[in-house]
């Protein structure tokens, strides 16, 4: 673990071992931190925010700055090691590395645009000074499936703010952690600045974060039931929180747009990172006169993805996180057959040569989706596009809000009202309108209702870390 600007073993002195979930093969080992390693990197932690909080942005710019340097210099390994500890294809891996960099370089520049506000008053002898300051020690917990920028995504904001933070990695992928972490001691963040804590149990960990008086805001980004427990703790001891949750994105083709490019998009789309991100499409809403166009090209290029070992040339999909997601998503797909559902393409695990070590479920396509079934509700996380046939599109933008989620959803239209009404109509945070890539570190990442609370990337996600504090000068 990395705390007060050393590497370090767990207090207890155990450790636990990391795997390659293509080939079961051990890849690592790492401290099995408990809640006295915790602890000892929040009062590092909040040692050291007292002079981080007070030096220059443009001092906490140079540090971000550096730190992106060397992640886009190291952006190879960076990768390899994603791909051999994730899964994902060594392609994806360099996509998400630079994604996660640019948080880095964009909340460089923001620091230095973290300005307060001069107010008029309305009494002649006074004026009113809204000044913005960094909240404290930050405690973050963070997801597998995006193992680098979803750590880069808060410590850019947190830094640049002005924010200490220790954070806890998730237990799949410690070693990414480890590397992000080293490129900001390398960078030279002062001791304390950033703190690691990786544990096999992170109940402990968390019970720690969200109850030490020192941390002043929980930041989490991972599973809804988590993230309402996480938050409800935290926010009992009145913390701050942001939560970035679960989804069930809807993916609408109207009867306007070209079945065939929408397809293409929609396949490209959900077998990212194996169907392993909040903001995969779940339901694919296409109108009944462009379904039969829209459901062959999907077989066509469903047909075509191949799974396997992400660092192997030409693999789209690589495994699933462990045996548990496979058996989620194989659960999903046999309720749904069970249901009349059709499966054109895959709705199986994928076992033989190559697959039996890992954690591999095959690209599937499932159409006919109806109500009842599980997928139709339950957040998929794995490599199955489920298609439904719609007639009234009056009704589409009902139906795709007929979810407790709301985090992304996506539109395919040619007309320019529609595209307008249901980018207002949808009840998600995220909306790619033609687009199938709404993300960047310059844009509010983040949900609704159940799919969370704040947002990051954009100025919004800098907020997060900021306090208003207001002055009332009589003068
Ligand atoms: P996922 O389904 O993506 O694994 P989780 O919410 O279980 O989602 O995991 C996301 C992150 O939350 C991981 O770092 C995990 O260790 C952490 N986590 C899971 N359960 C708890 C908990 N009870 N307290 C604190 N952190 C937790």
């Amino acid at each position: 673990m990395f705390i007060n600007g050393e590497w370090a073993d767990a207090a207890s002195g155990a450790t636990f071992d990391v795997t390659n979930p293509a080939t079961g093969e051990v890849i690592g080992s790492v401290p099995d931190g408990g809640a006295d390693d915790a602890t000892a990197a929040v009062a590092a932690a909040d040692e050291a925010f007292g002079p981080w909080s007070q030096t220059t942005a443009y001092e906490r710019a140079d540090l971000l700055y550096r730190a992106w340097e060397l992640m886009t210099e190291r952006s190879t390994q960076l990768a390899e090691l994603m791909t051999r500890e994730q899964g994902k294809p060594l392609k994806a891996s360099s996509a998400e590395v630079k994604y996660g960099a640019d948080f880095l370089r964009w909340y460089a520049e923001e620091a230095k645009r973290v300005a307060g506000e001069w107010l008029p008053s309305a009494r002649a002898d006074q004026r009113f000074l809204v000044l913005k300051q960094p909240v404290g020690v930050v405690a973050a917990i963070t997801p597998w499936n995006y193992p680098i920028s979803m750590l880069t995504r808060k410590m850019g904001p947190a830094l640049a703010a002005g924010c200490t933070l220790v954070l806890k990695a998730a237990e799949a992928t410690p070693l990414c952690a480890r590397a992000i972490f080293q490129i900001f001691a390398d960078a030279g963040a002062p001791a304390g600045v950033v703190n690691l804590v990786t544990a096999l149990d992170p109940k402990p960990i968390g019970e720690v974060f969200c109850t030490d008086e020192r941390v002043r805001k929980v930041t989490f980004t991972g599973s809804t039931a988590v993230g309402k427990m996480l938050a409800g703790k935290a926010a009992g001891n009145l913390k701050r929180v942001s939560v970035e949750l679960g989804g069930h994105a809807p993916f609408i083709v109207y009867p306007d747009a070209d079945p065939v490019h929408a397809a293409k998009g929609a396949a490209a789309l959900k077998f990212l990172n194996s169907g392993q991100a909040c903001i995969s499409p779940n339901r694919l809403y296409v109108h009944e006169s462009g379904a039969e166009a829209f459901v062959d090209t999907l077989v066509q290029r469903i047909g075509r993805v191949k799974a396997g070992n992400g660092m192997n040339d030409g693999i789209g999909v690589g495994p699933l996180v462990n045996e548990a997601a496979v058996a989620k998503v194989a659960n999903q797909v046999d309720d749904a057959r069970s249901k009349g559902a059709d499966v054109p393409v895959g709705g199986e695990r994928l076992t033989g040569e190559g697959f039996d070590g890992g954690h591999f479920y095959a690209p599937t396509l499932v159409t006919g989706v109806t109500d009842e079934m599980l997928i139709r509700r339950e957040e998929t996380f794995g490599p199955v596009a489920p298609v439904i046939t719609y007639s009234d599109v009056d009704q589409v933008v009902a139906m795709a809000n007929d979810t407790n989620y709301g985090l992304a959803a996506y539109v395919y239209t040619q007309n320019l009202s529609t595209a307008m009404r249901t980018f207002e109509g949808l009840r998600f945070g995220i909306i790619g309108i033609n687009d199938v890539n709404p993300t960047s570190a310059a844009a509010p990442f983040g949900g609704m209702g159940d799919s969370g609370l704040g947002r990051e990337g954009g100025h919004e996600g800098i907020a997060e870390y900021l306090e208003v504090k207001l002055g009332g000068f009589a003068i």
